[in-house]
């Protein structure tokens, strides 16, 4: 591996602005000679290197332009083509400057005579500081080994200010290196929680400081050690136990594997660390390149392609800060994951035991995530623009999972005031435990079953403290999405046993399947929809491909051996599709009884509704269907034509209003005539005022997540279901688009708890 030509020479440019920052002379100083001495080594006219201060870009030191305009030239942020620059985090590389669209000609410059411009953001973790720009006169683009020696500079500039190494420069101060005032973001609640921390990145950095490197053969053998570690922890991960329930899937870690063993990756880090760059900060701009071709990229596969290299990156990162690649260790006690995005399994490497909250600066995929964040009774708040450029590591952290805050280094009196609140959610949750054994029985003797909604067998553990009935839905998927590769037979059976077992003499209501719409298998070649809630998911995957299904009902079967088996199929939409789903029960029922094994003690299929179309089948279902539970996750989203997932609109419409609650009156009101019982597992039953208006239309089994048992139990047991029907059937006659505000105000009047 030979190295390019341009290593020899930045790596004297590295010695060189090494030895610039070193000596004494004024922060000002520095930087004019750092210009100076960049401009020459790249024979370029100008060299400017603007920061940003405020809105602005100011112009703090130059080689080339007027020095009259050095602190005078401040452009406003996103103007012309340092504000291009700023505003992409990603180089600019034009022959003809004065002719772009966004050039803004500034005459105290004097920068007529330039035509060829280079910019670079001077950029660490995420945060633009500025932009390094040189410029020539004649036209021409400059070359990539030019471009990458600039924004080597940019980054070791970026470290020296986030390192405060211009102290005494008049105007630094303001250019806010490592954020370390307070600061707020408000995105959206996706786990419900409260949580007081620390900052702990997803994504390293290189620390602080170590950028430029003493011995650069070091540098290489640190790399090549990290480099090893990280392949051979693929390596092992592949060889490794393929029923792990965490881990990503064997074709993404193969894809790994091979992205990981790829030369010109490693040949690309390696021209960073002879550069003279440390091996981690070679590393983090190898990442700042993946970075800036995932935004480039349109092409989804590409994208993927570049989020999997910079996975490798920061697994290369772990390594060289001196972990072995698992995320959990060196963890503070009172961690709070900051990260872009994050899957299932991710979030299961890293544990419950000191994750404390996550905030995710997108997370608009994230519904599994979410569902596991729930599961491990961890905080989430999602959708925060910018949080990753205003968090560094270790920075204390408020997450409020009540009402979407993340705050960032809050003041100690806001801190205290959250410290309250704490121990008032733990004084609420020692109430609710006080609860867990009585039964929810409204004040009218109206008994309701209030059971959780689980999908790890780690939910059911907890069953008999949060003081569920039973299990109302275990979405089975769970286990498909997270495990490397689809689950067998055996790995099935053993997790619908443990389920039994921690469920205890409880019932419990297993959901088949629901996969497709935004539940993928990384293992499963799924074809591309136009409208994947729409599309070809739930029980239409099961009948179209019967073999999946059936797998799955030998399995339940299997486990609930002597017990009572409740399975029910997800987005039935019309009698024939329950029939069919029903037929490969039965049909799995005889395979076992052929093979002379006892079977389950007793078998109820059900039906989920979700699809407004079975809501008018009700009838047609008696004596087919045991019960019919609602998932109004789903039947919402199709009732409304509103993307549950889709922040924009997911809120928009609400359960409590008139038309919804009529259409789940009527499903009652079917269900009854029909002899079908019928339940609710949507989020909404959990929700203590959702819970009451339910209670009030006939409903009698409500299914929620944990964390909704407590509050709708206290709920119950102060309400007079009688009076509440009554009030809320008289509110829905009324033309309004929700009930919530008069509910609210009754359970007010009534003293109902919320
Ligand atoms: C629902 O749709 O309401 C439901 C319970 O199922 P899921 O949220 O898993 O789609
Ligand atoms: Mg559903």
């Amino acid at each position: 591996m030979t190295a390019p030509a341009n290593v020899g020479g930045s790596r004297m440019l590295l010695r060189k602005l090494r030895e610039i920052m070193e000596d004494g002379d004024s922060a000002q100083e520095r930087l004019n000679r750092l210009v100076a001495m960049v401009a020459s080594v790249m024979v370029a006219d100008v060299c400017s290197i603007y920061l940003t201060r405020g809105n602005h870009n100011e112009l703090f030191a130059t080689q080339g332009l007027m020095p009259e305009a050095v602190h005078r030239t401040r452009l406003k942020q996103g103007e012309g083509l340092v504000g291009l620059v700023a505003e992409n985090a990603r180089p600019l590389n034009i022959a003809d400057a004065p002719h772009h669209e966004r050039f803004s000609y500034r005459p105290e410059t004097g920068e007529d005579p330039y035509q060829s411009f280079l910019g670079v953001p001077i950029l660490r973790s995420e945060r633009v500081f500025g932009v390094l720009v040189v410029q020539n006169s004649v036209q021409r683009i400059y070359g990539d080994d030019e471009v990458e020696a600039l924004q080597t500079i940019a980054m070791v500039l970026a470290e020296m200010v986030a390192a405060n190494a211009f102290g005494d420069l008049s105007g630094l101060a303001d250019v806010e290196a490592r954020p370390s005032r307070p600061d707020a973001l408000n995105g959206r609640v996706f786990s419900e929680g409260l949580a007081i921390g620390v900052a702990v990145l997803h994504e390293p950095h290189a620390p602080l400081g170590r950028v430029i490197a003493d011995d650069p053969v070091r540098e290489e053998a640190r790399l090549n050690a990290a480099l090893k570690q990280v392949r051979d922890a693929i390596a092992e991960m592949l060889e490794g136990d393929p029923g792990r329930i965490s881990g990503v899937s064997r074709e993404v870690l193969e894809t790994f594997l091979m992205l990981a063993s790829d030369p010109s990756w490693e040949v690309k880090l390696k021209n960073g660390v002879r550069a003279g760059l440390s091996a981690d900060a070679a590393v983090e701009r190898v990442r700042g390149e993946h970075r800036a071709k995932i935004n480039a990229a349109r092409d989804p596969y590409l994208r993927e392609r570049m989020h999997d290299l910079e996975d490798l990156d920061n697994r290369l990162l772990r390594a060289l800060a001196g972990e072995d690649g698992a995320a959990a260790q060196s963890m503070p006690e009172n961690a709070i994951l900051i990260a872009r995005e994050l899957g299932p399994a991710e979030l299961l490497d890293y544990g419950a035991d000191r994750l404390k909250g996550v905030a995710l600066e997108e997370g608009g995929n994230t519904a599994h995530a979410v569902i596991v964040a729930r599961a491990m009774g961890i905080p989430m708040v999602g959708l925060l623009p910018g949080l990753l450029s205003r968090v560094e590591d270790g920075d204390p952290l408020v997450l409020d999972g009540e009402s979407g805050a993340v705050l960032l280094r809050p003041e100690p009196a806001v801190v205290s005031t959250y410290e309250e609140r704490l121990q008032l959610r733990s004084a609420r949750a020692a109430e609710f435990a006080r609860l867990k054994d009585t039964p929810a029985v409204s004040r009218d003797g109206v008994a309701m079953s209030l059971l959780l909604n689980a999908g790890l067998a780690l939910d059911v553990h907890h069953i008999g403290e949060v003081g569920a009935e039973g299990v109302g839905l275990f979405r089975t998927e769970f286990q498909f999405m997270v495990s490397e590769t689809l689950p067998r037979l055996d790995s099935q059976t053993q997790l619908y046993r443990d389920v039994f077992e921690a469920a205890g003499d409880r019932p419990v209501t297993f959901r088949t399947l629901d996969l497709g719409g935004d539940k993928v298998l990384p293992y499963v070649k799924a074809e591309k929809e136009e409208n994947p809630a729409l599309g070809w998911r739930a029980v239409r995957i099961g009948l179209d491909r019967p073999a999946l299904l059936r797998y799955q009902l030998r399995a339940l079967i299997n486990a609930a051996e002597g017990r009572r088996l409740r399975v029910m199929f997800p987005l039935v939409t019309t009698v024939a599709e329950f029939d069919a789903a029903r037929a490969l029960v039965d049909r799995e029922l005889e395979w076992h009884a052929r093979f002379g094994r006892g079977g389950p003690a007793s078998v109820e299929v059900g039906v989920m509704l979700e699809a407004p179309a079975l809501a008018w089948s009700i009838s047609a279902l008696a004596g087919k269907a045991d019960f019919l539970s609602i998932g109004t996750n789903d039947l919402m989203q199709y009732f409304f034509a509103a993307d549950r997932g889709n922040a924009r609109v997911s809120d928009r419409y609400d359960v409590l209003s008139p038309p919804a609650l009529r259409f789940l009156q009527r499903i009652s009101e079917d269900a009854d005539a029909a002899g079908i019982p019928a339940s609710i597992c949507g989020e909404a039953a959990g929700r203590p005022l959702e819970a009451l208006a339910f209670t009030a239309l006939g409903f009698r089994r409500l299914s929620m997540p944990a964390s909704g048992i407590g509050p709708v139990k206290r709920l119950v047991l102060s309400l007079d279901v009688g009076v509440a029907s009554e009030t809320v059937k008289a509110l829905m006659r009324e033309d309004r688009s929700s009930i919530r505000t008069e509910l609210t105000e009754f359970a007010k009047k009534e003293r109902i708890p919320l």
